[in-house]
């Protein structure tokens, strides 16, 4: 195999963000790179809290051509920007930048992913229900993505009420064509909620394996159905408890990994014009996925 060998000429990407270990990004990013043959690298930007904005003037000077955004940083680069795609300005999170002659653009790609995802599954958000479990970067990408595709009700489920009134009045500024309503992480507030969902989407991290215990499912998962599409933006694992009762109760399911691997492919298009090979991404991202799981469990052994 040819050792790829970085010159003044190559174009730096990255992930900025402040706990990097479990990223995929770096596996599917440079094998793009390499495998289009195209003079780039793709770093683990790794910084805490209180250097953010230097090292954004960092990556200024270094002259990375562009990165992606991670937790906790979506929101907190937003003031370090020039200028937003609609997408990112409807979630008010930037997971992509774009750097072009030291102008900083920040999209959400998270938004797209998402969005491909629910329609390759063959899903019709038009004039459907929606529960969103949880309230944050996820979340209002989830949100943005099904407003997008003319969702008619979205409630928002979170164990912190205020932080789903946050999201919801957020939402509620920018469209009045869809039904809003949020909901406390309790039983007897969400059940008829669940009950008459078309589509449940967890972004809460609960159910991945370093959160193993009895609080792995967000939800009781009785009020699931057959008629049900459930989504689980966790791909570690890739079959959660809840889509494990999803799946029992006839319900279709969805993992994490389809918009994983989307949004890294809309970056990646953003950044270099070009599509990377889908095939050879998703089995990168499946055999990543396996790894993380065996360092976790080790980890917990
Ligand atoms: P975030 O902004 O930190 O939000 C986390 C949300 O989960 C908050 O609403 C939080 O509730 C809730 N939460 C956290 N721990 C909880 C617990 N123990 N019980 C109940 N609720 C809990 O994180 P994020 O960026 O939205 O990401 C969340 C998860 O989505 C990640 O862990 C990841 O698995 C997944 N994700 C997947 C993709 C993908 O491409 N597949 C992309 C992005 C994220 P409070 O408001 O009460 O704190």
């Amino acid at each position: 195999m040819d050792i790829f060998i970085p010159d003044s000429e190559t174009k730096l990407y990255g992930l900025l963000g402040k706990t990097l270990s479990h990223s995929i990004s770096p596996s599917l990013h440079n094998n793009g790179f390499r495998d289009l043959d195209l003079n780039a690298i793709y770093l683990m930007l790794e910084v805490k809290d209180r250097d953010l904005e230097e090292y954004i003037l960092s990556l200024k000077n270094l002259n990375f051509a562009g990165w992606n955004v991670t937790i906790p940083y979506k929101e907190e680069i937003i003031p370090y920007l020039n200028g937003f795609s609609s997408l990112a300005r409807d979630a008010e999170a930037v997971n992509t930048v774009l750097n072009r002659r030291g102008r900083l653009t920040g999209y959400n790609t998270d938004v797209i992913g998402f969005q491909r995802q629910i329609e390759e599954a063959g899903f019709v958000v038009k004039g459907k229900r929606a529960v969103i479990i949880g309230a944050g970067g996820a979340a209002k990408a989830a949100a943005a993505a099904l407003i997008h595709l003319h969702l008619a009700e979205v409630t928002i489920i979170n164990r912190t009420l205020e932080n789903a009134a946050e999201v919801v009045e957020t939402f509620r500024e920018k469209t009045d064509k869809v039904e809003f309503d949020y909901k406390a992480l309790k039983e007897s507030e969400y059940k008829d909620k669940i009950k008459n969902a078309d589509l449940i989407i967890n972004t809460t991290p609960v159910g991945m394996y370093s959160k193993k215990g009895n609080n792995n499912i967000a939800i009781n998962p009785e009020y699931l159905n057959e008629k049900q599409f459930v989504v689980d933006l966790i791909y570690n694992p890739l079959k959660t408890e809840l889509l494990k009762e999803a799946e029992k109760r006839g319900a279709q399911i969805g993992n994490g990994l389809p918009t994983l691997i989307y949004q890294a492919e809309a970056s990646f298009k953003l950044w270099t014009q070009e599509m990377p090979n889908k095939k050879k991404w998703k089995q990168i991202a499946e055999n990543a996925v396996k790894d993380i799981e065996a360092k976790d469990i080790e980890a917990e052994e």
